[in-house]
């Protein structure tokens, strides 16, 4: 029986981790959940899959929660995450907060050793991938993505890990905007921006789609996790959101894993690793889709990935890794102002290229480090929206 901690549990991510924990009962449990301010949500995960320990935003609700639930270990605040992860029992560690608020428990999980950390938080990587990989390596903790793309990389390197990469190819759906110039993005909404043509997610993510910085983050993720530079990571656009990324070799021969788009498929097999389990998944007709296709990402399309690029040629040519904590941190503030309907849509990526254009890269040390630029690059978005 694997045990497993659910960072996140009432989220998009957490709740498709606790139906993949429903359909295999006696091979998996869940020994912490949490969630930031849906204590509700959790209370009837508390009652359906009893996990020993869980984790809420304010001390209040976590004083009522010791009250009603005598045998349940309960935490609270930032602390609480990093607190539940370094001393709770379990095997694997998932992480689907969103947000930099991820990286210290991932950091604190990799200090604890002896567990595998299934990482849906891509930004943990996006802020931290330096540190946290070394850290991890020496620690000998293994981190399997959940991030579709970076599964599908993943399951393709399995018996290949002695083998050079000649080029990775991450797979786009291309968001709700795909293929629209600068005068229609100009004009869209929030209720546009929040419907995705293939994945159904939290919102931070979905706005993330839209503007594609999604995919410009994923290739700092890939970066990291699969220790390539980025001259040999592609983006390809692929609406149909089938074939989830493909990794060349040397010998010029392409790996790729398809199927339908449900994230229960990567959840469970960061579970289940190196093994497969059974979930009600469908198939796929590959006959009744008679094609694949795959476009370049041109246009407005290269804004977010150009923005990617030059961050992790920075961190290549040894500029610098802060840039990079900067596209996260400054893309935090503003999806919150967009949501908000405080900023248009355009002015995502309008701000976020002005506070990276002002940044002067420098080394990250720390992670003290880390949390001093994402104030420095909150503050420079709040700064411009006054
Ligand atoms: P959601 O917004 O749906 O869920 C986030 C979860 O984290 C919720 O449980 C939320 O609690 C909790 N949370 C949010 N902020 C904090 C915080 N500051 N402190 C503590 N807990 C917090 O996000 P998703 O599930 O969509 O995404 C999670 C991660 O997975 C992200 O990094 C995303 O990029 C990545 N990912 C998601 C995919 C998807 O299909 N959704 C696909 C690929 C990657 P509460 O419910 O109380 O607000
Ligand atoms: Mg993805």
């Amino acid at each position: 029986m694997k045990k497993v901690a659910i960072l996140g549990s009432t989220g998009s991510i957490g709740l498709q981790a606790l139906s993949v924990i429903s359909s295999n009962p006696r091979r998996v449990k869940a020994a912490v959940l949490t969630c930031k301010s849906r204590v509700d949500v959790l209370r009837s995960q508390i009652k359906r899959f009893r996990p020993e320990a869980v984790v809420v935003e304010r001390r209040q609700d976590a004083l009522e929660l010791r009250r009603e639930y005598r045998d349940l270990k309960v935490y609270y605040g930032p602390e609480g995450l990093e607190e539940a992860a370094g001393a709770v029992d379990y095997d694997v560690l998932l992480n689907a907060l969103v947000g930099i608020a991820g990286l210290r428990p991932t950091l604190a999980a990799i200090k604890r050793g002896g567990v595998t950390i299934a990482l849906a938080n891509k930004e943990t990587l996006v802020t931290g991938g330096r540190i946290v990989m070394g850290a991890a390596s020496e620690a000998d903790v293994p981190i399997v993505p959940v991030d579709s793309e970076h599964s599908a990389i993943f399951q393709c390197l399995v018996g290949n890990l002695d083998n050079p990469i000649r080029r990775i190819l991450l797979t786009a759906s291309g968001g709700p905007f795909r293929g629209y110039d600068r005068a229609r993005l100009e004009a869209v909404t929030l209720s546009d921006a929040l419907i995705h043509p293939v994945w159904r997610m939290g919102r931070k993510i979905t706005i993330d789609s839209a503007t594609l910085i999604n995919k410009g983050f994923e290739v700092i993720e890939a970066k990291w996790l699969f220790d390539v530079d980025a001259s040999s990571i592609e983006v390809a656009i692929h609406p149909q959101g089938i074939v989830h990324s493909l990794v060349e070799f040397e010998d010029g021969a392409l790996l790729a894993q398809l199927g339908d788009s449900d994230m229960r498929v990567p959840i469970s097999y960061a579970f289940s690793w190196p093994d497969r389990w059974a979930i009600d998944s469908r198939s796929v007709d590959i006959i009744a889709m008679r094609s694949l296709y795959f476009e370049e990402p041109v246009g407005e399309a290269r804004r977010s990935l150009d923005m990617a690029y030059r961050v992790v040629r920075e961190i290549e040519e040894s500029e610098g890794d802060s840039s990079a904590v900067v596209l996260n941190s400054a893309d935090e503030e503003l999806v919150e102002l967009f949501l908000a309907g405080k900023i248009p849509f355009v002015a995502i990526l309008d701000t976020m290229s002005e506070v990276l254009d002002k940044h002067i890269p420098r080394k990250i040390e720390s992670i003290e480090d880390i949390m001093d630029i994402d104030l420095e690059a909150r503050a420079a978005v709040r700064e411009r929206w006054r």
